[in-house]
């Protein structure tokens, strides 16, 4: 098939990835390009005897092409609606999209939708969508299609929040706005729990969803428990804890709307009287150093100490001296839940950092759950890089 892209052609050897559906092309496989081609641009790879590969966008970095087509394509409104429609289909078997106690959900979840540098997430009645490329990006209003007439009446707006999240270049150029129609926060049910989301102000899309079954299982510690919840964020986790009937909980975040945010999440769940709930605006090292309760549950769920390679060991360190501090100061008999959503940072890696703060403490610390990205997070078994969430339950003698 002759296609009108410009084409990518690949040095001798430098197929073997793409043929295992491998979705990301590094500059250094890059033999010659045919044609002019420019950032977002669709692109044809062909391996040095001319063979078809994949199609995908084009970028100036170290990843040169995003694919998202093995086959030859034409990627029109029919092929992202066709997509997008997967994606709906599987969080659809998944139990997401017509339920009452759970409205909050990822329905396209980049390279694990086979959509790479494309996130969108539910929020009840509106759609949040984040690119994180310039071609993903300049596909935005097939995808809004695609997402009204999968949805129909029942999404009320279409938010497009990539100002942040495009590379350095493009961030001047692309502005958050509304793709269709416009509401200011919305309120969603996450487990049968209310929580609002100002998606226009809130960090990454609004919520961190990808915690969800790890908020449901931290509940199940909690009754009649003090509880410390770090990097608390709108206080997903302190809200499972009190309506499970903590003792006490005390949220603590750095970040200055947040005690607003948990404040009205409580008030938004009936069942919760939220008198014995207390939100610190602090630094969560220095509040795990310098608190003086006792706790029987803490939860660590920082933000990613490392979004690159080469700030692997600085992160290193701090997840060491953070998981040290709250192994050393919980109540004998304790529960750590302790979390790391830097995707540099593998399972193995963050259950050796671990290992290394409770040896410092030397106490006896035993793994009771593993945890990670729930189902509508998926992840391709070609793209092992997509798994980003890992979590360990500690009990702590
Ligand atoms: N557990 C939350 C999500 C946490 S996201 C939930 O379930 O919704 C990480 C949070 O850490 C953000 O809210 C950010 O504001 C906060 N944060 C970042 N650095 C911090 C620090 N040094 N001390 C306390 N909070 C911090």
């Amino acid at each position: 098939m002759k296609s009108s892209f410009s084409r990518i052609i690949l040095k001798q050897g430098k197929e073997r990835s793409l043929l295992n559906f491998h979705p990301w092309l590094f500059s250094g496989a890059v033999a010659q390009t045919e044609g002019e081609i420019r950032e977002g641009d669709i692109v044809e790879i062909y391996s040095h005897d001319k063979k078809y590969l994949a199609t995908g966008h084009y970028h100036e970095g170290s990843i040169k092409v995003r694919i998202f087509s093995f086959e030859q394509t034409e990627p029109d409104q029919g092929f992202w609606k066709r997509k997008i429609r997967n994606a709906f289909e599987l969080r659809k078997r998944l139990g997401f999209t017509d339920n009452n106690s759970t409205n909050v959900y990822r329905l396209v979840h980049a390279e694990g939708d086979g959509l790479p540098g494309l996130i969108i997430d539910i929020y009840n009645s509106a759609a949040v969508i984040q690119t994180h490329t310039i071609g993903m990006h300049n596909a935005k209003h097939d995808i809004a299609e695609a997402l009204k007439e999968i949805y129909g009446s029942r999404l009320k707006c279409i938010y497009d929040k990539s100002a942040e999240t495009m590379s350095k270049q493009e961030q001047g150029v692309v502005e958050n706005k509304f793709l269709y129609g416009e509401a200011k926060e919305v309120v969603v049910t996450e487990n049968g729990l209310k929580f609002l989301i100002d998606f226009q102000i809130g960090q990454k899309t609004g919520f961190f969803i990808d915690q969800r079954e790890n908020r449901k299982l931290l509940g199940e510690y909690s009754n009649c428990k003090n509880v410390l919840n770090t990097f608390a964020y709108s206080g997903g986790f302190s809200i499972y804890a009190l309506e499970a009937g903590a003792n006490l909980v005390h949220s603590v975040d750095s970040s200055k709307r947040t005690a607003e945010w948990a404040e009205q999440n409580i008030k938004l769940n009936a069942g919760i009287a939220g008198d014995n709930h207390t939100f610190y605006t602090a630094d969560a090292f220095d509040f795990l150093k310098s608190s003086q309760e006792s706790y029987d549950v803490i939860i660590l769920d920082p933000p990613a100490f490392a979004k690159h390679l080469s700030s692997v060991n600085r992160a290193t360190v701090g997840y060491r001296s953070l998981n040290y501090e709250a192994i050393k100061r919980i109540k004998p008999g304790g529960i750590l839940f302790t979390f790391s959503c830097s995707q540099v940072i593998d399972k193995a890696l963050f259950r050796k950092i671990v290992f290394t703060a409770a040896a410092m403490t030397k106490r006896n610390v035993r793994i009771l759950h593993q945890l990670t990205q729930p189902s509508d997070h998926p992840i391709s078994i070609y793209h092992p890089e997509g798994e980003y969430l890992k979590g360990l339950v500690l009990h702590v003698d």
